[in-house]
Order: C-alpha cells, then sequence, then structure tokens
C-alpha cells in the first residue's frame, strides 16, 4: 500500500488518523472546513470565557484499561490528565435512552475510572495536531478518482483518501459510483439525538461550586472551572432554556442566570443496536477509507478504537 494519504475532516477522528499514520511514515494532508482543527472537541469563546463543547471526561484511562493503552503509544498519556470523582460522566449516558449495547459497551470503561483534563478538548487538539500538516478553511465539495476537490477550488491528489465525516455526507462528496445496495445500507442506518447545551452565566455564589456533574432525571449539570461561574446543562434532543433552567433551580435552588447561550451539536452519531449495525472503513472504492465517530462506538474512546481500526484497515 502507498504511504501518502489525504484525510477529510480534521476532528478526533481526523487527527488521530493523522498521527497513527504519520508515526509510520507515511507522509499526510489534513483537510479542515473550519478555521482550525478540533471539531467538537474545540472550545470556544463566549463572553470572555473559554467554554467546552464536546469534552467532558473519557472513562478508562487508568493503567491496562483501553484507552490507555490506544493513547500511551501517542504520547497522549504525557498529558495532564487527572482522576475524576466516582461516576462522573457515564450517568449521562443513560439519559441518551441509548441502546443497551452503547451503554454496556460505552459505561464499562467509565465504571474502571473516569478522567477529566487540564485544558479541556483543545489541549487534546493541540497534542494531535503537532507536527500533522492541516489546512484549514479546505471545506471539501467533491471527491473524485482520488481527486480531493475544495469549494476554492484548490485541488488535492493522493493514493489513499480517508473521511472522517458521517458516511452519508462522505457519499454526498463521492462523483464515483457506488453500488446502489452498499448506499442504500449506509443511509437507512438510525441517527441518534443531538445534544443541546445551555452555557449558563451564574451569578458568584449563587451555586455551591463542585468538580464535575450532577445528574436530573434528562438533564446533566456540569460544574466546569469555578473562576468561569459557568455551569452547562446538557440534555439529549432539543432542550428550550427556560425549561431546563427551571429543573436545575429544583436541584440546586438559589442559581440565578445572569445570561445564557443556548447551542445545538450533532449527537454521538449513527446510533448501535448491535455490531451489525457498525459502518466499516473499507468502501467499495479500493482507495477511499472513512473513519470518524459514526462507523463504531462514539465518544473519545469509541472514536480512538475506530481511528485505529482505519489505519490498519489501510495498512492490510
Ligand atoms: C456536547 C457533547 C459533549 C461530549 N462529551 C464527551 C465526553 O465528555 N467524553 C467523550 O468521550 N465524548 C464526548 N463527546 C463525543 C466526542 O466529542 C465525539 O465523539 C468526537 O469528538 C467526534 O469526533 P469526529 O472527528 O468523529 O467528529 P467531529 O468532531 O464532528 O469532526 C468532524 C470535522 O469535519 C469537519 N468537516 C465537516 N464537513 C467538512 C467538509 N466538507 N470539508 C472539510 N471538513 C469538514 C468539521 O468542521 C469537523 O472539524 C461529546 C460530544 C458532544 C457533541
Amino acid at each position: 500500500m502507498s504511504d501518502k494519504a489525504l484525510i477529510v475532516g480534521v476532528g478526533l477522528g481526523g487527527l488521530l488518523c493523522g498521527q497513527i499514520l504519520r508515526r509510520k511514515g507515511w507522509k499526510v494532508t489534513l483537510l479542515e472546513a473550519d478555521d482550525a482543527p478540533g471539531g467538537v472537541l474545540r472550545p470556544f469563546l463566549w463572553e470572555g470565557t473559554l467554554c467546552e463543547r464536546g469534552f467532558h471526561s473519557v472513562g478508562g484511562l487508568g493503567p491496562g484499561e483501553p484507552l490507555e493503552k490506544l493513547f500511551r503509544p501517542l504520547g497522549l498519556m504525557e498529558l495532564p490528565w487527572y482522576r475524576a470523582g466516582a461516576d462522573e460522566g457515564f450517568p449521562f449516558l443513560r439519559l441518551n435512552s441509548g441502546s443497551d449495547y452503547e451503554l454496556e459497551h460505552i459505561l464499562g470503561p467509565y465504571k474502571q475510572s473516569t478522567w477529566r483534563l487540564k485544558g479541556g478538548g483543545q489541549c487534546l487538539v493541540d497534542a494531535l495536531a503537532s507536527d500533522l500538516d492541516i489546512r484549514c478553511g479546505k471545506e471539501v465539495t467533491g471527491i473524485e478518482n482520488q481527486v480531493v476537490i475544495c469549494k476554492d477550488g484548490e485541488r488535492f491528489e493522493a493514493p489513499v483518501v480517508i473521511s472522517s465525516l458521517p458516511p452519508v455526507q462522505s457519499l454526498g462528496l463521492l462523483k464515483d459510483h457506488l453500488r446502489p445496495s452498499y448506499a442504500h445500507r449506509l443511509r437507512k442506518l438510525e441517527t441518534g439525538p443531538g445534544i443541546t447545551t445551555l452555557y449558563c452565566r451564574t451569578a458568584p455564589g449563587c451555586v455551591p461550586w463542585q468538580s464535575g456533574a450532577i445528574f436530573l432525571e434528562d438533564l446533566m449539570l456540569h460544574f466546569g472551572e469555578p473562576e468561569t461561574g459557568i455551569l452547562e446543562l446538557l440534555c439529549f434532543g432539543e432542550g428550550q432554556p427556560e425549561q431546563m433552567i427551571e429543573k436545575a433551580s429544583r436541584r440546586l435552588p438559589g442559581l440565578q442566570v445572569q445570561s445564557y447561550l443556548l447551542c445545538q451539536n450533532h449527537g454521538y452519531g449513527i446510533r448501535k443496536h448491535s455490531a451489525v449495525d457498525f459502518v466499516a472503513p473499507r468502501t467499495p472504492l479500493p482507495w477511499f477509507f472513512l473513519s470518524g465517530e459514526n462507523l463504531g462506538l462514539h465518544g473519545i474512546l469509541g472514536t480512538t478504537i475506530t481511528a485505529y481500526n482505519t489505519c490498519k484497515t489501510i495498512e492490510s
């Protein structure tokens, strides 16, 4: 197999594929539509405060645990991880009316151990992005016969192309003919609900700040760093700000919200009722491969397992 690859989409999935291949001696170029890499791991600035989007905690980073085994070869265990309170993180998944299969496989590592990262998602992105050839502001609008075409007209060519976008979005970019049964199967797969996050700026001292998260019915109340004063309220599907605040106030009676920002993100990708719903990294085109959270299990662990799987498939 050749040693030059293009990667479309530079969220966690694209970054991991880039690092794994680079460490094996591949020459990799990554194309990102946004003005910086990271996808949902990238925090954003709101009213002068950096807010997390798709990163709160991970499970299974203790010695010999599943994520530790995958992160160590990439140098990611050098980052300032610290252990979170028991049970933090994983109860949220129970709110997701997620399939039993997803719960069983995603919750297991959180039960082993739960971890947070000083510096959050951006710290992980910076570590993965170093030494990679990342081109930002490159929205890919077409892929045809090993050529990737960007909105600004620039074209990139390589013997191997990986898309870390949702499979149906990748299909929409491909101009090459694919057998209809393959496309039909991908289009039929069910996508899980999005995640609504309400970022609440709270009045000083109105809630007893604590590390981590608490859970209330279908809501996760996530406390960031105390000095930010930002309390995140998360739920699956579409949340209404007033109802979310009202519900949170039942758990935190003194809560005073000074301002808020409502954000809707895609959730955890394609829902998996069993491994039958997994999407293979290999496609009917021998030079075109898939990766990202949609293929296997979701979240940081799931996306990492998939990235290794994609790279192994390419080299086999
Ligand atoms: C609110 C929220 C909280 C979460 N919390 C946790 C958590 O605490 N722990 C955990 O393990 N997981 C968590 N997750 C899940 C985890 O963040 C994701 O599973 C993972 O980051 C997904 O990475 P990805 O690369 O597959 O997708 P994305 O991050 O979506 O990356 C896709 C990238 O492709 C780019 N792109 C799209 N279209 C194009 C195009 N045409 N051309 C070029 N580039 C394009 C996008 O800009 C983006 O950068 C959370 C997710 C959300 C939404």
